[in-house]
């Protein structure tokens, strides 16, 4: 235990943003006790003082107003610092009541006690200092009007005349028995809160947990992602090296499977993929993976295999598996599937290479008739040729100004107001048209030429925006998509420097987003190089926000201005359906509590964003609004709207 924590008796933890709601509510509910407590005095000063001494009517009526005066403002300010020092005063005004009735010793008692109750029940200090100033100012008030003898319902003001008797000793006891009672609720009043807040920040974390596993997991079949085979890939190939041992990649697409989607619809497929997935993993040994990978891809690893026959013995047991039928809903439904298989290290010793081969080697099979497998050969090796070629004319292109960078507008959700745009890049073939990012950054991932594409889109973007901020539009916000490999380098923050010094724009119109890839590689480096960027007034964002580790801690320790959730999340929204959406709430939540924004990408659909609207999401993107469009007739949007 750190020593450094008695030294600081008063740092408490802080209430995490995401209970302050709650926290609210238990103010409310502290105001309605004070009420009551008012209510208490009010009933003591009108009828037990009135016992002995006739002063009924001065009674009734100041305690009256001051009771009243809460009721009235607990209507429209209950749970504000306002409500509680008008408690505050009210309380302490109570006790010029008690004074007038001769009960100059309970006065004390009474300034004492409630300021005990404050404390307890509010720990707020401004309530506090507005009880002392009302005594003081009360006090001092009163003197003046006893030392001039003024009186008040024919009664001499009184302040320090204390009487002595029987009368005020049982008063005494009354009001120790009332301050016992009231005190004890408050405190279980605050003990129930405390553990409902625990609770809260117990189930915040919980659900982080989830978070975590989900993304790593398939939802449907709950076996690996893509991800969570990447890392396992990691650990498998470490182990085979050391040890001198061989796995075998196998990869599975099902044949016709969109056949059976659009004939007997998505949830029989979905079934499908259920039953297959179990009958997969029936039948491979503890150390093999079987994940899914995409739609109907998976993907086995055999590890520790001794022959290629060993292989051949597993794959003619999952072509046997297919050959049983399977019952969905009714129907008797057979499949196939193709498969390619690729040895590690034998083919490659690059897992994605591996994957790559393996790939290929299952598009053969399909080729060759389906229902049938292949082994990877070098003369599959053809396509990449392809590749080669791609890369060259990815150079070419470069040199002759074929890529264009597209914006998709990113819209305010509550003010439905356009506040930036996302650059995509898009590659404007002179002969086969427009080509779609995702067909040649990966391959330009694969050579250095991802530096360079890299760099031409970080200035195109700032000129972009300096053309934007001559046209007077100073507050769009251009983010542009940086590679992991970009990150790598140093580079990277040497050309966004240069891009905003030489085209002079402002830095909060740009921001960069990057993928939690990035952080999970090379943690101290990253956080470094991010750090710096944003020092440049750069805002970064978190792209594909759930989909990959979706750590807390990163969130944390890196320094996030953003979070974009993916598609996938929003897709999950569906017209009147009031399923709870867990995870996206959640990723909302953890933006809303760590103050990062929240941006939703994909939205389609206008209950989608009314969804989202709901739910305070910060911004989102899609087709709902706008297409990744020209510049020229981005500009052109930006002007309808002003
Ligand atoms: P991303 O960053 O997740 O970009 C979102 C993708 O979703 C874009 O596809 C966008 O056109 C698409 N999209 C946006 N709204 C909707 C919608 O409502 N419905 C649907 N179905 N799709 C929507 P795009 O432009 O094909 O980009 C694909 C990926 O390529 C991007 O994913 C990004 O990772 C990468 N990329 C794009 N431009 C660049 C770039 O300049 N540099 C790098 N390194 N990567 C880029
Ligand atoms: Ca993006
Ligand atoms: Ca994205």
């Amino acid at each position: 235990m750190n020593i450094f924590h008695f030294l600081k008796p008063f740092s408490y933890d802080e209430v995490p943003a995401y209970s302050k709601e709650s926290f609210k509510t238990y103010f409310m509910h502290a105001d309605k006790v004070m009420i009551y407590l008012s209510a208490i005095q009010w009933f003591i000063a009108t009828f037990l003082s009135s016992i002995m001494y006739d002063t009924y009517l001065y009674g009734f009526i100041s305690g009256g107003v001051l009771t009243f005066s809460l009721v009235l403002a607990y209507r429209f300010i209950a749970g504000t610092g306002a409500m509680r020092s008008l408690v505050a005063i009210v309380m302490m005004l109570f006790s010029l009541i008690f004074i007038q009735q001769h009960l100059g010793r309970i006065e004390m008692h009474f300034h004492v006690f409630i300021a005990m109750a404050i404390l307890s029940l509010y720990k707020d200090t401004l309530p506090i200092l507005v009880a002392a100033l009302t005594t003081i100012v009360h006090h001092l008030i009163f003197n003046y009007l006893q030392f001039y003898e003024i009186s008040l319902f024919d009664m001499p003001v009184m302040i320090f005349n204390y009487g002595c008797g029987l009368d005020i000793v049982a008063f005494h006891a009354l009001f120790v028995i009332a301050e016992m009672i009231v005190l004890a609720y408050m405190v279980t009043l605050q003990l129930a809160h405390s553990i409902e807040s625990h609770k809260q920040a117990k189930e915040v974390v919980g659900l982080s947990k989830k978070l975590h596993y989900s993304s790593m997991h398939d939802s449907l079949t709950g076996l690996p992602n893509r991800q969570n085979l990447y890392e396992n890939l990691q650990l498998i190939t470490a182990n085979a090296n050391r040890h001198k041992d061989k796995f075998a990649l196998l990869f599975l697409d099902l044949d016709k499977f969109k056949h059976i989607n659009d004939t007997l619809g998505h949830d029989v497929g979905d079934e499908l993929l259920k039953v297959i997935a179990i009958r997969l993993k029936s039948i491979l040994r503890e150390n093999d993976i079987v994940a899914r990978i995409g739609g109907d891809e998976f993907i086995i690893i055999l590890s520790d295999i001794k022959s290629e026959q060993s292989i051949l013995e597993c794959i003619s047991k999952i072509l046997e598996l297919f050959k049983k039928e399977i019952v969905v809903k009714g129907k008797i439904l057979k499949s196939s599937t193709s498969i390619g298989c690729a040895i590690y290290p034998d083919d490659s010793k690059d897992v994605n290479t591996l994957m790559k081969y393996a790939d290929m080697a299952m598009y053969s099979a399909k080729d060759s008739g389906k229902n049938g497998f292949k082994f990877f050969t070098k003369s599959l090796d053809d396509t990449l040729h392809n590749e080669v070629n791609m890369i060259k004319d990815i150079q070419r292109a470069l040199n002759e100004g074929e890529f264009k960078l597209y914006y998709q507008a990113k819209v305010d959700v509550a003010s439905q107001k356009i506040v930036g745009a996302e650059a995509l890049i898009r590659w404007e073939h002179k002969t086969k048209g427009v080509i779609y990012p995702n067909s040649f950054i990966p391959i330009a991932e694969s050579s250095s030429l991802i530096l360079e594409l890299g760099r031409f889109v970080i200035n195109e973007a700032a000129r972009f925006i300096k053309k934007m901020e001559l046209l007077g539009l100073n507050d769009i916000n251009i983010s542009i998509n940086i590679s992991t490999i970009q990150t790598k380098d140093i580079e990277l923050y040497h050309d966004l420097q240069n891009a905003l010094q030489k085209n002079e724009i402002q830095a909060k119109n740009f921001s960069i987003e990057i993928t939690e890839s990035v952080m999970a590689e090379d943690t101290l480096l990253a956080a470094e190089l991010l750090h710096k960027i944003q020092k440049l007034g750069i805002n970064i964002y978190l792209d594909d926000f759930g989909t990959g580790y979706s750590s807390l801690q990163y969130l944390q320790k890196f320094p996030i201005d953003a979070l974009k959730i993916d598609k996938s999340f929003v897709d999950e929204i569906k017209v009147d359906s009031d399923k709870n959406l867990i995870l996206l709430n959640t990723i909302l939540l953890m933006g809303q509590s760590l103050e990062i924004k929240t941006i939703a990408e994909g939205v389609e659909e206008e209950y989608q964003l009314e969804y989202l609207k709901k739910k305070n999401c910060d911004f989102f993107q899609g087709y709902l609004v706008s297409k990744a469009i020209r510049e020229d007739e981005f500009i052109e949007l930006l002007k309808l709207q002003s």
